[in-house]
């Protein structure tokens, strides 16, 4: 829980105004700041280059929450999956994917999600609670000290769990959190933000200065399909969120990604292939097809291989840029559409949660 008292919650330029205010140095900010960060301390009595008495001072008025790893389980292709517990007893996951084609972290930003797309079980349980700054970049502090990556570059995807612009102002400080040169010194273009387009957040993400790429979780070219799959669609619609894409200051040698979920029999003919084309005339994207991972309470089949294949490879013959997901983890439910959160606080019905594809 975000709380003045947890240094987790803090990006650099908080922790110098929390020590500003206690008349502490600013570079004890920085010192503090890379303990936790570059070398995953988080026991202030083990921050050996600060005095004995400013630890002792910082001891009394501070804490720095980190998820607990609840469950940490591996699939036989390297993908490993984490289930991290909450200070509040709220369950996330979060997944290592090894070679995509860096090392990549697939964070949530969210305890469920609001959205309610009709292929995602973590949609059917509503929004629980927003994740605060400090647990999304948590997730990041837990996974690269479990796995010994802190020192390695590595990627990170808001895929997980919730819509990221949906809880905008803590992804943002999360973002600042994790990009600084004190800390992990992510560049933001290591970030990559998934969003079904909520369109005032999307705008406002383009003029950010820690902007992450973007991809957006379109999985239709009409209207009347993609508001059946993903219902904010009805708000924001399909042409609108082509048109934001084309203002979207995308970096130079960049593209946006458009993820794709094929659902067989719903978005996979060739003639949707041939829509999609057209729509993405003149936006600097590529295509992600994600074959659907069936699971149990998703009302949807996953299509053939040669029906995937003929989707990519009509997009292909238009120019577009397109590339099939790989299936990971399907043996731990880690591939997306399979994380499973069973949480105590959640009913039967609610213990699923997929990973989502946003
Ligand atoms: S696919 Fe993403 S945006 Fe849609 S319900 Fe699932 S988590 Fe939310």
């Amino acid at each position: 829980m975000s709380s003045p008292s947890n240094l987790a919650e803090l990006d650099l330029a908080d922790l110098e105004s929390a020590f500003a205010a206690r008349s502490v140095e600013r570079f004890r900010a920085r010192q503090v700041f890379a303990w936790i960060y570059k070398r995953g301390v988080t026991d202030i009595e083990a921050m050996t280059d600060l005095p004995r008495d400013l630890r002792a001072a910082l001891l009394a008025d501070f804490t720095i929450a980190t998820p607990q790893v609840a469950s940490h389980e591996r699939s036989s292709d390297g993908t490993e999956k984490f289930l991290l517990k909450l200070a509040d007893g709220k369950h996330i996951e979060s997944v290592f994917i090894p070679d995509t084609p860096a090392m990549t972290f697939c964070i949530s930003t969210q305890v469920g999600c609001a959205m309610a797309c009709a292929f995602c079980l973590t949609g059917k349980m509503g929004l629980v609670r927003n994740l605060t700054a400090g647990e999304i970049a948590g997730q990041v502090r837990v996974l690269a000290g479990a796995l010994e990556l802190r020192d390695k570059a590595f990627n990170i995807v808001l895929m997980g769990m919730g819509e990221p612009l949906h809880n905008y102002d803590a992804v943002m400080k999360a973002m600042s959190i994790l990009c600084d040169t004190h800390g992990f010194h992510l560049p933001p273009r290591r970030v990559t933000l998934s969003t079904v387009g909520l369109l005032p957040a999307l705008e406002k993400l383009g003029r950010e200065e820690l902007m992450p790429n973007l991809a957006i979780s379109l999985h239709a070219p009409t209207d009347a399909q993609r508001g059946e799959l993903v219902p904010i669609n009805r708000k924001y619609g399909v042409a609108d969120i082509i048109a934001a894409c084309k203002q979207f200051p995308v970096r130079r040698r960049s593209r946006i990604t458009f993820e794709y979920v094929m659902l067989a029999g719903v978005n996979d003919s060739a003639d949707d292939a041939r829509k999609l084309a057209r729509l993405l005339a003149g936006v600097k994207a590529k295509v992600n097809l994600i074959p659907l991972n069936a699971a149990a309470g998703i009302p949807f089949e996953r299509p053939a291989d040669d029906v995937v294949d003929r989707f990519a490879r009509v997009l292909a013959e238009q120019d577009v840029t397109v590339s099939v997901r790989k299936s990971r983890g399907r043996d731990i439910r880690a591939a997306c559409g399979q994380l499973i959160v069973e949480g105590p606080e959640h009913s039967p019905a609610q213990k699923l949660a997929t990973l989502a594809f946003d």
